[in-house]
């Protein structure tokens, strides 16, 4: 194998790996080759020939695959990873949307957005739709676009604005000036959404922003059937008004009744489901039953790094993870077994590919391997991994065993932006840097306390007491005899 980073501008070939094309099919090639040409796939297939001066990369035990496409991802709150670990919805609304968002600059909004842009390609996230609900002025909106514009992944803008009602925004002449220099301005590489969400007023104020979006042609996402916050109501309402369209995105569409999923159905819009996200933090149940009950095309997504990281392997482990629970679950209330899993890890590897695409109106181009699709490849290849092989299930092997580290090389757009297993041309200095500010200044901004609490949710109630337990050996209550432990054991 070739150690040099492939270089730009010349054909580049995969070479005799496991190729999951996720064509119409969903078929699976052994010892199979994908080959290049600028930025496009020109030949899926064993033995091609190539161009001369082709580059090659030995994909031999390796796993050839679409790059994957995460369609909500709030890349803001990704300058805070991890701060949010133990928070429920409710916690990460007071923080984010009551008390500290506002807080956010420009620069901060351009620092999460940056490092989240990186982890999407480190991760073989080829495409990733950013949710970007706190643009609370014309000048975040363009750090924001600059920030994904100067990383080398595809990325969607969804506009949106926590911090006012879209009504509000969305009539802001400067913020339709920016939305129409996006529209005009979309082109591969990055596309526009507008992000908000339906409250279920009577009033229905977001049918305004609904027809600003309508007047410049711009597809909407919005977080729908989240408990507590976004119902039924809000569907009715978009159905009424005739704003549900096939380009419309439902993110997490959780908690919906069987009316709300037929209108999402028969208007074609697609759901985004955030499995780890809906687990943790109380928007509902993931609705991937609903979805193949109602024919609902799915897309994934990891939500927001707060909590999670930007890693799509996690969001097809999760899925299956959840949707296999609430049926083992269901069965066994009923004093039932499950005997045959009706989710496959193939389900979730297609979501995670051509759902994406097709969530944001990209079949075409992206979301497999064929010949004339754009070059967005990622190689899975880790030789000195023990979970390397065997490799006898393709899909159930990227789904359950593999993981962000053995992302070994990404293809986007026919350009290298990582290779044995690290980044091209990206230097993390500056990016560490420009997060080391933000975490400063809002560390600044809130005081230490606060700082801490909003981390530390306290517990509401004492831990709980450990129940009597009356199959306890005598002696193993006995502190005194506990010290020698294997006395102890011994001796009873
Ligand atoms: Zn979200």
């Amino acid at each position: 194998m070739s150690d040099a980073v492939p270089a730009s501008g010349r054909p580049l070939v995969f070479r005799g790996g496991t190729v999951l094309t996720l064509d119409a099919a969903s078929t699976v090639l052994t010892d199979a080759d994908v080959l290049v040409v600028d930025d496009r796939i020109e030949a899926v297939g064993p033995n091609l020939d190539v161009p001369e001066g082709t580059q090659e990369i030995d994909a031999t035990g390796g796993i050839v695959m679409p790059g994957m496409i995460d369609t909500h991802r709030h890349m803001w709150q990704t300058a805070m990873r991890g701060y949010g670990a133990d928070w429920t919805l409710t916690q990460y609304f007071v923080w984010y949307y009551l008390e500290h968002g506002k807080k956010f600059r420009p620069e901060d909004i351009a620092a999460g957005n940056r490092l989240a842009a990186i982890e999407s390609l480190d991760a073989g996230v080829t495409t990733t739709v950013d949710w970007s609900h706190n643009l609370q002025s014309v000048e975040h909106g363009e750090a924001a676009v600059e920030a994904l514009r100067s990383v080398p992944g595809r990325f969607v803008m969804a506009y949106g604005n926590i911090q006012a009602g879209p009504w509000e925004w969305s009539a802001d002449p400067a913020v339709r000036s920016l939305l129409e220099r996006l529209r005009d301005a979309a082109d591969d590489m990055m596309g526009v959404q507008i992000a908000f969400d339906v409250t279920g007023d009577p009033a229905f104020p977001e049918k305004a922003a609904f027809e600003v979006a309508r007047e410049l042609g711009i597809p909407v996402t919005t977080h729908a059937g989240v408990w507590g916050a976004t119902s039924d109501t809000g569907i009715q309402q978009m159905y009424d008004g005739g704003f549900m369209t096939p380009e419309t995105t439902y993110v997490h569409a959780s908690t919906l009744t069987r009316d709300s999923y037929q209108r999402i159905a028969g208007t074609g819009g697609s759901i985004s489901v955030a499995t780890e996200s809906e687990c943790s933090a109380g928007q509902g149940h993931a609705p991937t039953e609903q979805v193949l009950q109602y024919g609902i095309p799915v897309s994934l997504s990891m939500d927001t790094s707060v909590w999670w990281s930007g890693d799509m392997f996690s969001a097809m482990r999760s899925t299956l993870n959840a949707d296999r629970m609430s049926e083992h679950l269901t069965a066994h209330l009923k004093g039932d077994t499950i005997t045959h899993l009706r989710l496959r890890a193939k389900d979730v590897l297609e979501w995670c590919t051509k759902g994406g695409a097709h969530a944001i109106g990209r079949d075409a181009d992206l979301g497999s391997l064929e010949a004339g699709k754009k070059a967005d490849v990622v190689l899975i290849k880790n030789d000195a991994s023990p979970v390397s092989f065997p490799l006898l299930n393709p899909v159930g092997h990227v789904v359950f065993q593999a993981q962000r580290g053995d992302v070994y090389t990404v293809v986007v757009d026919g350009r290298v932006v990582k290779f044995d297993g690290k980044l091209v041309g990206i230097d993390l200095a500056p990016v560490r840097t420009e997060i080391e500010n933000t975490i400063d200044y809002l560390k600044q901004e809130c005081g230490e306390e606060v700082w801490q609490a909003g981390m530390f949710p306290e517990k509401p109630e004492a831990e709980a007491a450990i129940l009597d337990n009356p199959y306890q050996y005598s002696d193993f209550k006995d502190e005194s005899k506990r010290a020698g432990g294997e006395e102890r054991v011994l001796g009873r």
